[in-house]
């Protein structure tokens, strides 16, 4: 994931990519500490398996030696006071096979040791230890040898004791050195492990820190990106909370929150705006129930207005000329309103007015409709009429103005003029025809129907 991809992926992808970050150094500081733990137990094993019983070996021969110096001593010395020369053959080739033993043995191991790359410090070092105890091996091999040969003689000459004094102590001499030059091996391996102890337990330390600083950083990064991101989100809800401030909250959001979490007081403001998100949906339908009202209720009556029966009467010859829908068109007019005003002033008209269409709107189906087209004159949509049914539902209003006996209310009556769809009627056609009939109505002497 690049630095890019990451900025702009998900807090979920982004904390994962850390951790696999922190986790990916975390595993490499394990690796280097387990190698470096490997190579410092390799070392040692070089200390305890090869150096130390190198050093044994070698002062097992020194003393084989010493054995065998004392053992020459006493042959001489006893030879020289007249006794019966011992015969230390048979000790002597033991001897000599033993320290034979003990020097391949110790040759042996460093060359299994370097061979199979044990040997990690100093490998140059241990192979001129190894050349040295196999020159030393071939020297005291001579001076066996030598000293074998002259125990069979009776008496040895001056020269032959000095040269065998002077091979005994070269031999002693170079091993000495060998063994001066393992102990220093062995101490040297010591102390390279206690430096490479020492150096591991700093970087290791340092690493270790590394890692709980990167660890830090990333955690208080993540905080910050989280927080920066909530003290966002808080003021574009401030600016949208300040918006419809003048909403009264619910009594649990007014309290304010007291905590220190600040996803829970983030909560909390959302539940605030939310809360008045939905105050505002609810009074903002209620003003567009309110404004569909106004657009399309007559403010007097309550019923229909002229607006909404231009939009319904087109919307009916529409159906009705598209399908096999038919509609009857009531238009009535109430007679002689102008004499009500005069007689009982234009308050008890607006009275009447609203009362009889309240009335009206009561008798029909609710499927019909009824509009308030002009001062007292109203239209009625019955969908699905015959002629004959519209006529009755015209008969059925009339008598029921003509009954209507309101204690405050002057008693009136109304004319009807009816007609039905007919194929390619325009809506004005359709209504001149119902509006021709009314007139009829009218002419006829008022308070009847005609039918058009
Ligand atoms: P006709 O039987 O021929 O219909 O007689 P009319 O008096 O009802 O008819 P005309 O058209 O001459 O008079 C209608 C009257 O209705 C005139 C007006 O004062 C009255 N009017 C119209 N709108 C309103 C209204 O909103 N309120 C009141 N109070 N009167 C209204
Ligand atoms: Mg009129
Ligand atoms: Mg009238």
């Amino acid at each position: 994931m690049s630095v890019f991809s990451w900025y702009h992926a998900s807090i979920k992808q982004k904390i994962g990519g850390l951790f696999v970050f922190l986790l990916a150094f975390m595993f490499c500081v394990i690796v280097f500490s387990a190698y470096k733990v490997n190579q410092i137990e390799r070392e040692m094993r070089v200390v305890a398996f090869l150096d130390i019983p190198l050093s044994q070996l070698m002062q097992q021969v020194e003393f084989i030696e010493l054995e065998q110096h004392l053992q020459f001593e006493q042959f001489q010395l006893k030879k020289q006071m007249g006794d019966k020369p011992l015969n230390p053959h048979q000790q002597f080739t033991f001897e000599k096979q033993q320290i034979k033993k003990l020097l391949d043995k110790a040759v042996a191991l460093i060359s299994h040791s370097l061979a199979s790359k044990e040997v990690v410090l100093q490998a140059e070092a241990h192979q001129k230890v190894a050349n040295k105890i196999e020159n030393y091996a071939k020297k005291s091999n001579e001076f066996e040898n030598y000293l074998s040969n002259i125990y069979a003689r009776e008496q040895l000459t001056e020269l032959e004791r000095q040269r065998v004094e002077e091979m005994a102590t070269e031999l002693e001499h170079a091993q000495r050195k060998i063994i001066l030059q393992l102990n220093k091996l062995t101490a040297d391996d010591a102390y390279y492990t206690d430096e490479h102890e020492k150096d591991f337990l700093f970087v290791s330390t340092l690493l270790g820190l590394c890692a709980i600083i990167l660890g830090l950083l990333l955690t208080s990064y993540i905080i910050q990106i989280i927080l920066r991101r909530i003290q966002r989100i808080q003021s574009n809800i401030e600016t949208l909370s300040t918006s419809f401030e003048h909403h009264e909250l619910p009594l649990e959001l007014q309290n304010g929150i007291k905590t220190k979490d600040e996803l829970a007081a983030l909560e909390h403001d959302i539940k605030i705006v939310i809360s008045r998100l939905n105050q505002e949906m609810t009074s903002r339908e209620e003003i567009e129930k309110q404004l569909i009202i106004l657009a399309t209720q007559d403010r007097l009556t309550g019923v229909f207005n002229r607006h909404k029966w231009e939009e319904q009467i087109e919307n009916q010859i529409n159906m009705a000329s598209r399908s096999e829908y038919q509609f009857a068109l009531i238009i009535l007019d109430i007679d002689h309103f102008k004499q009500v005003n005069d007689q009982f002033g234009h308050q008890i008209g607006d009275r009447l007015l609203k009362h009889l269409a309240t009335q009206l709107q009561q008798q029909i189906r609710t499927e019909d409709m009824i509009f308030r087209i002009g001062g007292e004159e109203f239209a009625i949509i019955s969908p699905t009429q015959d002629k004959q049914q519209a006529h009755q539902l015209a008969e059925q209003l009339r008598v029921y103005i003509n009954e209507l006996d309101e204690v405050s209310l002057p008693k009136v009556t109304a004319s009807f003029g009816v007609t039905c769809y007919q194929t390619d009627d325009s809506s004005s056609v359709i209504f001149n025809r119902a509006d021709k009939a009314l007139y009829e109505a009218k002419a006829q002497g008022r308070n009847c129907i005609v039918v058009a």
